[in-house]
């Protein structure tokens, strides 16, 4: 079990899985969203989240064209998840969780939007766009 929540406190979640998948997005989305270069997201099925508290607070901005939600307290603006319905799949920012010292990223994804003149690789497994489910088990 995990935990988390914005900035303001106001809205409060917890994730009812292992968070075995976390990637650095470095897609254009997430860049201009969060005011930063990349984004450690952890990828989960969308019905392991549970809003615990403060779900009035939480507004959805959709990007139309990939069909996604950027959901985001209204309150203080912390960005807390994007939702891929179609995908059935949730991106959960890593910083809103409470305890993250033992949570590894395990690749790079969207490279080819990224920002060239900052990118970071860390060393790990870059991929263009998001890796293939043949592609995740290997990482
Ligand atoms: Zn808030
Ligand atoms: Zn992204």
């Amino acid at each position: 079990m995990h935990r988390g929540s914005c900035l303001c406190g106001g809205i409060r979640y917890s994730v009812n899985c292992d968070l075995d998948f976390i990637v650095n997005c470095h897609c254009q989305y997430c860049r201009i969203a969060h005011g930063s270069e990349f984004v450690p997201v952890a990828v989960i099925a969308a019905d392991k989240l549970e809003i615990l508290e403060g779900n009035e607070l939480l507004s959805r901005f959709e990007v139309s064209n990939v069909a996604a939600f950027r959901c985001f307290c209204s309150t203080c603006g912390t960005r807390l998840y994007n939702h891929s319905p179609a995908a059935n799949m949730i991106s959960l920012v890593v910083a809103t969780l409470m305890e993250t010292a033992d949570l590894v990223p395990k690749a790079n994804v969207n490279m080819e939007s990224s920002n060239r003149c900052f990118i970071q690789t860390n060393g790990l497994p870059s991929f263009d766009t998001f890796p293939s489910a043949d592609e995740r088990e290997k990482l």
